[in-house]
C-alpha cells in the first residue's frame, strides 16, 4: 500500500499553492488516495435553522413546508460521541459542531461535554442568534471557541442576507456574550455573494478592525441544489483584500499551520488581522482533511459529495467499535475528490448535491 502512496503525495505536493504545505502522515496514519489524512471532523447536529440565509437556504426552497428531519432519523448524543471517539483514535484532532443551526439542538451543551473529554480541539459554528443565551453553558461544558457567521453589519443590509428579519444588533450582542465567556479567539464568517452584501466588506472590515476578533470573508460557493448559484455573483478573494487595502494597507502574514484554509492578512497599523477563504478561485482540496458526518449519520468525504455512507445503520445493528473503525477507514482510504480542483460551469450546475443546511458548513 505504501509503496502506491508517497508517489502520489510527492505529485500532490508539486501542485500546492505556495505556502500551503502538506504535513507528511506520520507512520501507520491513515491516508486518502492523494495522501492526505484524516484531520478534522465536522458533525451536523441538526438540518433546521431559524434563518433562511439566501445562499444557504432559500425561503422558495426552505418554506413553511419542507421536511425536516424526524428526530428518530436524527443521531442520538451517545451515537456522535460513539463515532467521534473512532475518529480521533484514527488520527481526528479537530471537532466542529454544525448545522443548521446548532444552538436550536436542545441541550447541546450535554454533546459539547461529552465531546470536550477527547483530546481534540472543540469548536462550533453558529448564527449567533442564540449565543447570549448559551455562551456560558457552552463554555462551562467544554467548549474551546466558537465561529459566527455575520453577512452584514448594516441592519437592513444583514436583514436582506438571512431573510427572515433578524437585527443585527442581536448577533453581536451574542458575539459579546462568546467573548464575555471567553469562548475566543472568535472568529466571524462573511460570505460575500456579489451584488447582495458585497457592499458590506469595507463597513464589517472597519467594525471589526481593532477588535478582540477575527473578520473572514468566504467566497460564495456552489454548495447544494438550491442556491442558484452562478459565478457572476462569486467575488474573488483577490478583490476582497484590494478594496480592504485601498483603505486600510495590509500584508500577507503566515499561515498559522500547514494546511490552514484562510489566507492571513494583517492591517499595518496594527489594527489586526483579516482572513479570506477562497473556496472557488484557489481551490485547496491537495491539503484537505475534513470529513463530515451529516445530521443522520452519513459520512460525506467532501462537501460537494452526491452520495454518503452509512454509518447510522452500523451504529442500530448492534456493530462494535471495531466495524465502525474498519467502515471509517476504509471511506477514507478510498477518498479522491478534488471538487473545487475541477469544478467547470457543467459540475455547478444544480442537481443532486447535498444541501449545505444538511451537510454541515
Ligand atoms: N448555521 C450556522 C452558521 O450559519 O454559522 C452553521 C451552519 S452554516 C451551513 C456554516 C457556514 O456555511 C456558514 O458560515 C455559512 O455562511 C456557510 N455557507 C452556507 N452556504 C454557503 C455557500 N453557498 N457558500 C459559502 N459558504 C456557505
Ligand atoms: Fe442557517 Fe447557517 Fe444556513 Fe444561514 S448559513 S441558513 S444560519 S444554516
Ligand atoms: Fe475538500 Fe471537497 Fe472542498 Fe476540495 S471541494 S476542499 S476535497 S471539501
Amino acid at each position: 500500500m505504501k509503496a502506491r502512496i508517497i508517489p502520489i503525495v510527492r505529485t500532490v505536493r508539486a501542485t500546492l499553492p505556495p505556502g500551503r504545505d502538506l504535513v507528511a502522515p506520520p507512520e501507520g496514519a491513515l491516508v486518502d488516495l492523494r495522501g492526505r489524512r484524516v484531520r478534522d471532523l465536522r458533525i451536523s447536529v441538526t438540518d433546521r435553522c431559524n434563518f433562511r440565509c439566501v445562499y444557504c437556504m432559500p425561503k422558495e426552497v426552505f418554506g413553511d413546508d419542507y421536511a425536516f428531519l424526524p428526530r428518530s432519523k436524527l443521531l442520538s448524543f451517545e451515537e456522535i460521541v460513539r463515532v467521534a471517539r473512532v475518529f480521533v483514535d484514527q488520527g481526528v484532532e479537530k471537532i466542529r459542531i454544525t448545522g443548521g443551526e446548532p444552538l436550536l439542538r436542545k441541550h447541546i451543551e450535554n454533546l459539547i461535554e461529552q465531546l470536550a473529554k477527547l483530546p481534540v480541539e472543540l469548536t462550533l459554528t453558529t448564527n449567533g442568534s442564540l449565543l447570549r443565551k448559551k455562551a456560558r453553558a457552552l463554555k462551562d461544558a467544554g467548549l474551546h471557541r466558537v465561529t459566527v457567521s455575520l453577512d452584514g453589519i448594516d441592519d437592513a443590509a444583514f436583514k436582506r442576507m438571512n431573510d427572515v428579519d433578524y437585527a443585527v444588533g442581536d448577533v453581536l450582542d451574542g458575539i459579546e456574550a462568546a467573548a464575555e465567556v471567553g469562548l475566543a479567539p472568535i472568529k466571524i464568517n462573511c460570505v460575500v455573494k456579489r451584488g447582495s452584501n458585497d457592499d458590506q466588506i469595507l463597513p464589517l472590515a472597519r467594525h471589526f478592525r481593532h477588535s478582540r476578533h477575527i473578520l473572514r470573508f468566504i467566497e460564495y460557493m456552489d454548495v447544494g441544489s438550491s442556491n442558484g448559484w452562478c459565478m457572476d455573483e462569486v467575488l474573488p478573494s483577490a478583490d476582497v483584500v484590494a478594496r480592504i487595502g485601498q483603505e486600510f494597507p495590509l500584508e500577507a502574514i503566515d499561515a498559522n499551520y500547514p494546511g490552514e484554509v484562510a489566507e492571513r492578512w494583517r492591517y499595518t497599523d496594527g489594527g489586526g488581522e483579516v482572513g479570506v477563504i477562497s473556496s472557488v478561485t484557489q481551490a485547496f482540496c491537495s491539503s484537505c482533511t475534513r470529513i463530515r458526518l451529516s445530521t443522520e449519520g452519513q459520512l460525506y468525504t467532501c462537501l460537494f459529495a452526491q452520495s454518503g455512507h452509512d454509518l447510522r445503520a452500523l451504529l442500530r445493528h448492534g456493530n462494535g467499535d471495531e466495524a465502525l473503525r474498519r467502515e471509517i477507514a476504509a471511506v477514507w482510504r478510498g477518498r479522491d475528490d478534488r471538487y473545487s480542483e475541477i469544478r467547470t460551469a457543467a459540475t455547478s450546475l444544480p442537481g443532486g448535491k447535498i444541501e449545505m443546511s444538511y451537510i454541515g458548513g
